[in-house]
């Protein structure tokens, strides 16, 4: 039997006792978010209620996630949930768990998109829904169509896009743009597979547990990136944007083959930590950079 980090005696333990057990085990604001979730609270309640005893069942459903996430188990698999942007998103181990750095993604996006014309939005590889989810909300004059391969991931972006009743939007399962018509959109995003497939980042941390399909590609992980970029401009109207996360060191390669591929205003853009996350640029179209963020990079096309 394995011994309970919770409840040691037959006494289930109050929030300070259960956190402080917990605190030995696994990072504290991770047991932070799993207590909040199994007792249906917000942070503050375990802050300003430390003696609330906790009942059994709660004790017990504490001790087990606690154990996983020792394991490994990433929190948000845990708790079936992640915040992006200003919405929660329900995730699965079928879906790739959103990252704060995809919301400058989100950012440039809507600062492309004007809030009072219907402009049409292509998301390739939408896994949960949160980038064309929290696009198609921003946007709502706006259509999205978001498209992955995998089925379970379609299923669960379709929850979401359910769950927080955004309605201008749809889901195609497919291959990048091999089931799409020849429409054209005046956007096209891509949060793709982008991790060369050897790097050992694949096995540390929350990415030992995510869908490798969602994460790593072949050519240093820029297979996907190179076959969007080339494929992208049969899919764009006239002055249409395309914009991509890559990895940390890929913002070079990826303004290249932007380049290749006759993309105007192509530039790059720093997440939260300073790294060139971002890269995009615009189809027939070369006037001033439209660069607005403090710290891009331009490179003339
Ligand atoms: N940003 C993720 C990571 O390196 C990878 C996501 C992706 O491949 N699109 O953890």
């Amino acid at each position: 039997m394995i011994a309970d980090p919770v409840c040691s005696s037959m006494q289930p333990a109050t929030i300070a006792q259960a956190l402080a057990a917990a605190n030995r085990l696994i990072d504290p604001v991770d047991a932070r978010l799993l207590l909040e979730y199994v007792l249906h609270v917000y942070h503050v309640y375990l802050l300003t209620h430390p003696e609330h005893q906790l009942t059994e069942q709660q004790a017990a459903n504490f001790s087990q996630l606690i154990q996983e996430r020792a394991k490994g188990l990433p929190v948000a698999y845990l708790t079936g949930e992640r915040p992006f942007y200003d919405l929660t998103f329900h995730v699965t181990n079928a879906v790739l768990i959103p990252r704060p750095e995809t919301e400058l993604l989100v950012e440039w996006a809507l600062q492309l998109i004007p809030a009072d014309r219907p402009e049409r939005i292509l998301d390739l590889g939408t896994g949960s829904g949160a980038i064309a989810i929290t696009l198609a909300k921003h946007r709502p004059r706006s259509y999205v169509v978001a498209v992955d391969l995998s089925p379970d991931a379609i299923t669960v972006a379709r929850q979401n896009a359910k769950t927080l009743n955004v309605t201008n939007l749809e889901f195609v399962t497919g291959n990048w743009f091999d089931e799409l018509s020849r429409e054209k959109f005046d956007l096209i995003v891509s949060n793709p597979p982008y991790v060369a497939e050897h790097d050992p980042h694949l096995q540390q941390g929350d990415l030992r547990f995510e869908p490798e399909i969602a994460l790593s590609a072949g050519n240093d992980g820029l297979a996907c990136i190179d076959h969007i970029i080339a494929a992208a401009p049969g899919y764009l109207a006239a002055n249409g944007w395309l914009l991509l996360e890559h990895g940390y060191d890929q913002a070079e390669a990826c303004r290249r083959l932007l380049q290749q591929a006759d993309f105007n205003n192509i530039c790059s853009k720093p997440d939260l930590a300073g790294i060139m996350r971002v890269s995009g640029g615009q189809l027939n179209f070369s006037v001033l950079s439209l660069c607005s963020v403090p710290g891009a990079t331009m490179k003339d096309a």
